[in-house]
């Protein structure tokens, strides 16, 4: 008889966990308490346009390739990842526009346009993030603890990739406006956190991002956690939809999850539910003042017709970035002029949309719900007027009048639907004291055979990094702990 895994959680690291595991020979089985699998990597299908709820760039394409080549099979039969001639378009509050491309020489000329000069600083940026990158890689396939920070190979790497300096910081070596740096640290976002804030190790977002560049999957990003289910149900793991786990207990080395009247047993268990959550309500135990992600606010709208004069991605800056910071993190308050984020994926592909329609998908970054000092909600008619007159003024059109279907997703909707904490939408913040060896780790330090994946534990969020974390967990279970 196999042994049998329970994982927790059909998010994207859940499902890489359960393809491994399942390629691996265990018996796995799968328990999400949504009627379908992607988690934070979400499907909402209306009146034939298909949005996808969550992450929109694909980026260190490898990490993909790598769990299918683990499992013996080829992406290229599970997704279509294709590059972006144009990565993404940055609106600063001027007025004034910085495209980056896929072409680094056109990169270069845009940079130009905003920093004379700094297109020959560009190299060497591109430089020490890569050689930041290169030593970061490795790590992001390893779990390492406290004790790990009393070997000396660590502690010089802690300095080799700029551990102490912020990712801003690092920026600022290279770039005199402020404009520059903020294009070049903003990926921070990405993962909840303020450039400010951010270690300079995460410049290696940056520079996947402009060395290996931006993907899209085709037909939609919820093809990925598709391709991961089939890969997972392709080596026999079972899938239980709708079934919220209640609580986790062990006894005589099994364990057993409530799901309402049903108990499973399972000899290993993977737990991808947001960590915090986990550790509170699964397991009855208490956690750490934990800093937490920045929320967002989202909207979704299917438009009657095209926009003009957008790309695929696109950044809106706030007038002020750093009053538009300190209000998400510090001040924790409804920003008075927001930075938000624009996605048209259908610019690249049309599938998503009835034909001769358009997505518009809008992320705007707003405190997390632990100590907020506003109600978002008092704020939102302002906020949803700001970003409509950016984008109307952008596009010369009235957005308002081009919108057939509307949906809204709020701070709280990410606790209420996937059990994430204050609304965290990237889970734990990713300053440094919550990085690397202070990181929740991916096995339990008290019950044996339980482990974690997912973006509250290490080596962190994003959809590349959730699935290497899954390689972490599977060699561990393999390793027999
Ligand atoms: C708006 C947004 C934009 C993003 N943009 C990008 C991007 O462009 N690129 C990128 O790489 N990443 C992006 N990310 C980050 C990325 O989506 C996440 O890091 C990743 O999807 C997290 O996956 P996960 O495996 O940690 O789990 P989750 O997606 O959180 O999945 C956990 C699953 O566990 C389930 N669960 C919780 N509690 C229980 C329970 N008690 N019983 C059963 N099931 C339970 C939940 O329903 C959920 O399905 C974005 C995220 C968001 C939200």
């Amino acid at each position: 008889m196999p042994e049998r895994v329970a994982v927790l959680g059909a998010g994207v690291g859940g499902l890489a966990a359960a393809s491994r595991l399942a390629k691996d020979g265990y018996q796995v089985d799968v328990y999400e308490k949504l009627p379908a699998c992607g988690g934070r990597n979400n499907l909402i299908c209306e009146a034939g346009f298909k949005f996808d709820t969550g992450p929109s760039f694909v980026m260190m394409p490898d990490f993909f390739e790598e769990i299918f080549s683990y499992c013996g099979q080829d992406i290229k039969d599970y997704l279509d990842l294709r590059v972006l001639e144009k990565s993404y378009k940055i609106v600063y509050a001027d007025g004034r526009q910085f495209t980056v491309h896929r072409d680094s020489r056109l990169t270069l000329g845009e940079m130009e346009k905003i920093e004379p000069g700094s297109s020959a600083r560009f190299e060497d940026f591109i430089l020490e993030t890569g050689r930041i990158y290169g030593l970061v890689r490795p790590l992001l396939y390893k779990c390492v603890t406290l004790k790990d920070l009393f070997n000396p190979a660590y502690l010089s790497l802690a300095g080799r990739i700029r551990a102490f300096d912020s990712y801003w910081k690092l920026a600022r070596k290279y770039f005199k406006s402020r404009e520059l740096c903020y294009a070049f640290t903003f990926e921070a976002m990405f993962m909840g956190v303020s450039p400010y804030r951010a270690p300079a190790f995460y410049s290696v977002i940056t520079y996947a991002d402009h060395a290996q560049k931006i993907f899209h999957s085709m037909g939609g990003m919820y093809r990925i956690p598709l391709a991961l289910e089939k890969l997972a149900s392709r080596f026999g793991a079972n899938f239980h939809y709708g079934c919220e786990v209640e609580k986790i207990e062990k006894e005589n080395g099994k364990f057993t999850l409530s799901c309402g009247n049903e108990r499973f047993k399972a000899d290993y268990l993977v737990v991808n539910a947001d960590y915090p959550y986990t550790q509170t309500d699964l397991l009855d135990r208490r956690i750490p003042d934990f800093e937490y992600s920045c929320s967002t606010y989202l909207v979704y709208l299917g438009l009657k017709r095209k926009l003009e004069g957008l790309e695929h991605h696109n950044l809106f800056f706030s007038g002020d970035l750093d009053k538009n910071l300190d209000q998400i993190f510090k001040k924790k308050t409804v920003p008075e002029d927001p930075s938000f984020y624009v996605h048209l994926p259908t610019v690249t592909d049309p599938s998503l949309a009835p034909e001769g329609k358009e997505i518009v998908y809008l992320l705007i970054p707003v405190p997390n719900l632990k100590n907020p000092q506003h109600r978002f909600k008092d704020h939102e008619s302002r906020i949803r007027k700001q970003v409509f007159d950016k984008i109307n003024k952008s596009c010369g059109c009235d957005l308002a009048k081009l919108v057939e279907v509307e949906r809204r997703f709020y701070p709280e909707d990410f606790t209420g639907r996937y059990n994430i904490k204050f609304g965290a939408t990237f889970g734990l913040a990713h300053n440094l004291l919550q990085s690397a060896f202070f990181r929740p780790a991916n096995k339990d330090p008290k019950l044996r055979n339980l482990y974690y994946v997912g973006a509250s534990t290490q080596p962190g969020g994003g959809l590349p990094v959730v699935i290497a974390g899954s390689r972490i967990v599977a060699e561990m279970i393999k390793r027999g702990g």
